[in-house]
């Protein structure tokens, strides 16, 4: 069970290939999107970053690399995970994709199973939570699996919105969250909430954390959000 769903870009010109792929992922839990090439995937990476892409070498006008290529050399999509599939005869070109720093590769045909399974594992590295693993900060764990938060040993109670908050802020010690980017990946896109509910939230996370004693783990960085530590 999954903290919040993990969203997947699927990128594939072959609509057969990007349809399997994709009801096979979305029955696995995952939130799916889809490009069919390699400028709308751009596209929609800029509006709305997904979790992980897998992303085809061979498109139509913007490659599958040269979309790797720019998105690995932007601060702000560098750390996303990026699978890149490329048919057999594309394969020693290959090492030229990992170079543009793409995270893995499969040969076609490969099987699904197995890609789903490379999915999981960077994940499990870029976003621990989505796949069940426990996070902790300090005196603080989080457990996916069972939903329960402790703190210094005691539990902590938390609603779901807290409870996801935090888990969102624990992927990443350190890291300032814009309101804008809590509201994405704690609410999701397709609601609309005002940013300062992200505010009353992060209240109601700071209090209750507060309950065992302890500092508070939290961060305002005005004009910019909030981090943990
Ligand atoms: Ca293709």
């Amino acid at each position: 069970m999954s903290v919040t769903e993990p969203s997947v870009l699927v990128v594939e010109d072959e609509p057969a290939q990007r349809e399997v792929l994709s009801y096979n992922l979305t029955a696995q839990g995952f939130r799916v999107r889809q490009a069919e090439n390699g400028e709308e995937a751009l596209v929609m990476v800029a509006e709305e970053a997904p979790d992980i892409i897998v992303l085809d070498w061979m498109l139509p006008s913007v490659s599958g690399i040269e979309v790797c290529r720019r998105l690995k050399s932007r601060a702000e999509t560098k750390g996303l995970p990026i699978i890149m599939l490329s048919a057999r005869s594309e394969e020693t070109d290959l090492v030229r994709g990992l170079e543009t720093g793409a995270d893995d590769y499969m040969v076609k045909p490969y099987s699904v199973t197995e890609l789903i399974a490379r999915v999981r594992s960077q994940l499990r590295r870029a976003r621990p939570s989505s796949q069940g693993e426990a996070l902790t900060y300090g005196d603080i764990t989080l457990d996916p699996s069972t939903h329960r938060v402790n703190r210094a040993g005691q539990p902590v109670k938390l609603g779901p919105t807290e409870f996801r908050l935090l888990a969102t802020l624990l992927e990443k010690p350190g890291r300032v969250w814009s309101r804008e980017q809590l509201l994405d990946r704690v609410w999701g896109r397709d609601i609309y909430v005002d940013t300062r509910t992200v505010d009353v939230h992060v209240g109601r996370l700071r209090k209750a954390l507060s309950v065992t004693g302890g500092d508070d783990p939290l961060r305002t960085v005005r004009g910019a959000g909030y981090a943990l530590g």
